[in-house]
């Protein structure tokens, strides 16, 4: 089956007592034996739930992967994968990850006794270079939150399985409709389906998606073990949301290239950040991995802070808010928002500095999202 009807039509089947054709919401903790020691498939609702597995079968085979995982949050997600490494491990993550990642990574694991190694990841050398004898692992993002980096997967990849290493990839922004990731050999993608794949910002939640029985069996048992998994009604709402990731991610892109076009030729921007640019440094290689650029286009204006704050207090129809990938549109401030978590020496050294905005494009007709740019950028 193509992308389009998986999302629509992958695990599900009309329910077999009713033909009711929308996944019921399982809403229960807990599933009656039939017998002493003889359950229906079900037994406990942490361990798995009819709803939450569709929603699991339907990413896994959009991913391409061997098996899903839904959790409460994105960060669930990730912090589910890192206790598959022990303490003294070491892993290499990108240095311009989301926000939160950098915190789990930095403020929480580090106390658990894992080792960490930030560094751009676009130069096979320095990451080789970074490779201890206890790394276990790679973390990438790809595009990059805010700064929309390409990552080049293959390359990582041929790193990582060169010296035994897990790669993860969290490929929030790409969406499987945008870039496959497992078709390059990463082990692991974790997504925050709380932004494009929901995509109507009312949940909050994360997935994973493997490609082994024994990294299942693993992500399985701490999924269970730790009890991060997400409830019956937020995988509802994220099933439905993926029904239309395919014309959702089209028209994102449409209005981005727009909005970033526009961006571009203004006097009032220093520079724009968005993939599809052929004047973005990771364009050859997104065009090549990818069958899309997504959503998000961040962009430098001038002015500082003071511009950044009179900028985004004029926007009308773009929301001041944290977080991306819904239907209507977001502008935020990284340095004082999403990544507030890193420290200020740390952001601007990734290239985070106090001009940066980052827009999340929305569905809204793209004439009046570029007339509210406009109208905000005029004050500057
Ligand atoms: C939002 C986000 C996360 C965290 O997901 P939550 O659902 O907010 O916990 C992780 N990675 C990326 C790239 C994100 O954008």
């Amino acid at each position: 089956m193509k992308f389009e009807t998986i999302a629509i039509h992958a695990g599900k089947r009309p329910d077999a007592s009713t033909g009711a054709i929308s996944v019921p919401i399982y809403q229960t903790s807990t599933f009656v034996f039939e017998d002493v020691g003889k359950t229906r498939g079900w037994d406990y609702s942490r361990t798995a739930n009819p709803t939450r597995k569709v929603l699991e079968d339907t990413i896994a085979q959009l991913e391409g992967g061997k098996a899903g995982f839904a959790f409460t949050t994105g960060m669930a997600a990730e912090t589910t994968v890192m206790h598959l490494l022990k303490t003294g491990d070491h892993v290499i993550s990108g240095d311009d990850v989301y926000g939160g990642t950098y915190r789990l990574f930095q403020d929480v694991m580090s106390d658990f006794g894992l080792e960490f190694t930030f560094l751009r990841m676009d130069n096979r050398k320095s990451i080789e270079e970074a490779v201890r004898p206890n790394t276990r692992m790679l973390w990438l993002e790809t595009p990059s939150n805010p700064l929309l980096n390409i990552v080049d997967i293959e390359m990582v990849v041929d790193i990582a399985k060169k010296h035994k290493l897990l790669t993860v990839i969290d490929s929030t922004f790409a969406t499987p409709y945008f870039l496959r990731p497992i078709e390059y050999g990463v082990d692991l993608v974790v997504h925050s389906t709380t932004k494009y794949l929901n995509g109507h910002c009312d949940v909050v939640g994360g997935a994973v998606v493997t490609t082994t029985g024994e990294l299942s069996q693993k992500v399985q048992f701490l999924l269970n073990a730790m009890g991060t998994c997400a409830s019956p009604f937020d995988c509802w709402l994220v099933l439905r949301g993926i029904e239309t990731l395919p014309v959702r991610m089209k028209q994102h892109e449409e209005n981005a290239f727009a909005v970033a076009n526009y961006l571009k030729g203004h006097p009032k921007v220093k520079r724009v950040l968005y993939p599809g640019l052929e004047s973005h440094n990771g364009h050859e290689i997104a065009k090549r991995q990818m069958k899309g650029f997504g959503g998000v286009v961040s962009c430098e204006l001038t002015g500082g802070i003071k511009g950044v704050n009179t900028f985004l207090r004029r926007l009308k129809v773009f929301s001041l808010a944290e977080s991306l990938g819904g239907i209507t549109s977001l502008a935020e401030h990284p340095a004082t928002m999403s990544h507030a978590s890193m420290p200020k020496d740390y952001r601007e050294r990734a290239g985070i500095t106090n001009g940066l905005i980052r827009l999340s494009v929305g569905l809204e007709n793209v004439d009046d999202l570029i007339e509210d740019l406009e109208q905000a950028l005029n004050r500057l």
